[in-house]
């Protein structure tokens, strides 16, 4: 049985301050919306926990990469912020299952390829940056726990990266 929202808290400022030891120009708002009553979720800790750091480690990237673009702008109103969700969802009366959310106010992901980035070794990123692995690797690790994927993203408005994983009653 893990706690979901000391995973969250916990991958949410180990990212940050793992990017700011890389970049110390690099920074952004960062803030977690925990549900309380969130109950503690039957799952591979270590599994779901790379899911929701990849996660993570994506929104700041997004966000580390509109900071730079703004900047070479001369647009320096740009202010980053990454937020991290749980939510208890019911269904039908029934606890249903958690909610995890991730969402950042990057540069969001363009319509183009939208249907591509969860396919292995797809990047958008240069050589050295990214493996294009972390939402392969986390798609199958949350379908195997019975769960579900949901992203909400528009080019220009950031990205919402969803994990719903089920609860056994
Ligand atoms: P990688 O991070 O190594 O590129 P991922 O599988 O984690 O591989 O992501 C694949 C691609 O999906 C990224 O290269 C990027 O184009 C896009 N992407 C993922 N998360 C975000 C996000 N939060 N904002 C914008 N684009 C994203
Ligand atoms: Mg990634």
């Amino acid at each position: 049985p893990t706690n979901l929202n000391a995973l969250a808290d916990e991958f949410l400022r180990l990212s940050y301050h793992g990017l700011r030891a890389k970049d110390k120009s690099f920074s952004a708002d960062f803030e977690t919306d925990l549900d309380p009553n969130l109950p503690l979720v039957n799952v591979v800790a270590q599994d779901i926990g790379r899911v929701i750091l990849n996660l993570i480690n994506n929104a700041f990237y997004a966000c580390a990469e509109l900071s730079r673009k703004s900047s070479e702008n001369g647009a320096s109103s740009y202010k980053p912020k990454v937020t991290v969700q749980t939510r208890l969802v019911e269904l039908a009366g029934s606890l249903g299952g958690v909610e995890i959310c991730v969402k950042d106010n990057g540069g969001g992901i363009p319509k183009s390829i939208k249907d591509k980035i969860f396919q292995p070794f797809f990047t958008t990123k240069p050589t050295g940056s990214g493996t294009g692995l972390g939402l392969s690797l986390s798609y199958d690790i949350v379908k195997s726990h019975g769960g579900d994927f949901r992203v909400k993203s528009n080019e220009g408005e950031g990205t919402e990266m969803i994990i719903f994983l089920p609860i056994e009653n």
